[in-house]
This record gives C-alpha cells, structure tokens and sequence, in this order.
C-alpha cells in the first residue's frame, strides 16, 4: 500500500507506445512518486517493449492485466476520469475513492472520446472540468483534488497555449495544462523538444 493509499492506473488503450506517451507515463511515475502514491500502467500488450527511459523509471509499476482483472473485487472504489461525467471531481472524492483510472490516449482534437472504452465497464466518473487535458496533466489534476484537496476549479491552468516551434512559427496545443511556478505551462521533460521536432512533420499527423 502506497503511503497515502491512493493508485492512480492509466490504462494504455494503444496497441504502439508513441514517444509523447511514453514522456507522459515517465512524467507521472516521477510525480507520483514524489506524492507517495502508486502509478500503474495497465493492459500493456506482452509484445510492447518499454523503452529504457520508462522500464526504469520509480514509482512505474506494469501489468499486462486490464483494470477489471485487477480490480475486480474493489469495483466500486475505482474512479474513472471522464471529460464526458455529469459530476467534476471534488476534494471529498479522495474518501470514497482509492483508484483512479485514466484512458491511455493522446489526446486528439477533436477530441473522438475514446475513454468511452473504459467508461463501457461500468466505473464511478468524475470530470475535470469542460476542456480536454493530455493525460499527464489530467494525473496531476487529480493529485492536487484528492491528495491536496485543491476545488478543481481553483487549479491555475492555461488553454490552448502556443508554442515557439521556431523562429517564426508557434503551434497552438489543443489541450488544458497546469501553470507552474515559473507561469508556464507544466509539461514532461522533454516534450517540447519533441513537439518542436514534429512540429517539422506536422503536428496534424500527431493528434
Ligand atoms: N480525446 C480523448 C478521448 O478520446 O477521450 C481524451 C483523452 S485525454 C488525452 C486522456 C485521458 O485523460 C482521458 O481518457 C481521461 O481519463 C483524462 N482526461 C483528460 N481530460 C479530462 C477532463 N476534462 N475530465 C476528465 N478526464 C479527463
């Protein structure tokens, strides 16, 4: 049992790894480990070989199970975050729940509602407010409700920032992120090193 109880599961709905969700999962592994509570990355294919980076990340525990197999006896203490719930999330979530489970998507805009794949199993949903998050920063949203007791709507975000991928060019990311202490937006190591590489193959082809 994780020091503050609580397992944040992101179930990887990709048969491939791409290199964005790969920064994202070594960027929650990072962060949960920090917060004392546990990351699970379900449903990896047995095929699917983890790079360097993630296999050895802290904090990252991998199965290959699906979320109902392994939670198949604590059904109703899993929390599925849902951008299509009726409900937000709230601080008082962090009492009823213990697992919160996350759809293992990029993001794509607009946004085609894969989660609905894990929404058809029937779990407890909460929303993050109205706008699409990138996985991660959905994770680190749900941290700061349920283990710092933030209302989810006093969180500081950013939408849609742009990004300098060159000299003259930015690209606008269809997502909401977290703003950190230095007043961008929080992003994992690495990502906008590669959002600036692909942004050379266009980033339509991406989303
Ligand atoms: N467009 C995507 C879809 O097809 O559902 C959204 C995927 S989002 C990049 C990845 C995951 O983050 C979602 O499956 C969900 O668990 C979580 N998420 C993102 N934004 C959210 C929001 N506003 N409310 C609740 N969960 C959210």
């Amino acid at each position: 049992m994780p020091a503050n109880g609580k397992t944040f599961v992101v179930e990887h709905l990709d048969p491939e790894l791409e290199e964005w969700s790969s920064l994202e999962y070594s960027s929650i592994a990072a962060e949960c480990h920090d917060s004392g509570a546990r990351f699970l990355l379900s449903s990896v294919p047995t095929s699917l070989k983890l790079p360097e980076r993630l296999q050895q990340a802290q904090g990252l525990a991998v199965e290959t199970r699906g979320i109902e197999e392994i939670y198949a006896d604590q059904k109703d203490k899993v929390c599925l975050l849902d951008p299509a719930a009726s409900k937000d999330l709230s601080p008082d979530d962090g009492d009823t729940f213990d697992i919160f489970l996350f759809g293992g998507i990029l993001g794509d805009d607009p946004p085609r509602d894969r989660t609905s794949e894990l929404r058809k199993k029937g779990y407890h949903g909460r929303r993050l407010g109205p706008v699409q998050m990138t996985t991660d920063t959905a994770v680190r949203v749900t941290r700061m409700v349920v283990q710092d007791r933030v209302a989810v709507d006093k969180i500081p975000y950013v939408d849609h920032p742009e990004l300098k991928v060159s000299k003259n060019e930015s690209t606008e990311m269809p997502f909401r992120y977290v703003i950190g202490k230095d007043g961008q937006p929080i992003m994992p190591e690495g990502m906008v090193d590669l959002i600036k590489h692909d942004s050379e193959k266009g980033l339509g082809d991406l989303l």
